[in-house]
């Protein structure tokens, strides 16, 4: 199954929780640009469309930062 994630990055607070859990290594810290909050969000890099939409990110953000979309075709 494919899927994929939004971060609002409006949300995010940096703490990169997220990253090491997503078994692909899709997450990533944006280090070009800052949020509201002062901080670098999290975004995904996925070029090759490996997300499974595991909800493993999405699970574990304090922030409820990450939307995750499942393909159910
Ligand atoms: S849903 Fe799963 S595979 Fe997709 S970015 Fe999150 S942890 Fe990684
Ligand atoms: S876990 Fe949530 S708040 Fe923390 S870096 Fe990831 S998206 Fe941002």
């Amino acid at each position: 199954m494919n899927g994929t994630v939004t971060v609002d990055a409006s949300l995010c607070k940096g703490c990169a929780l997220c990253i090491p859990v997503c078994p692909n290594g899709l997450l990533r810290i944006d280090q070009d640009h800052f949020n509201a909050r002062g901080v670098h969000p999290a975004e995904l890099h996925d070029p090759e469309g490996a997300c499974t939409g595991c909800e493993l990110c999405a699970t574990i953000c304090p922030e409820a930062a990450i939307t995750v979309y499942r393909d159910r075709s």
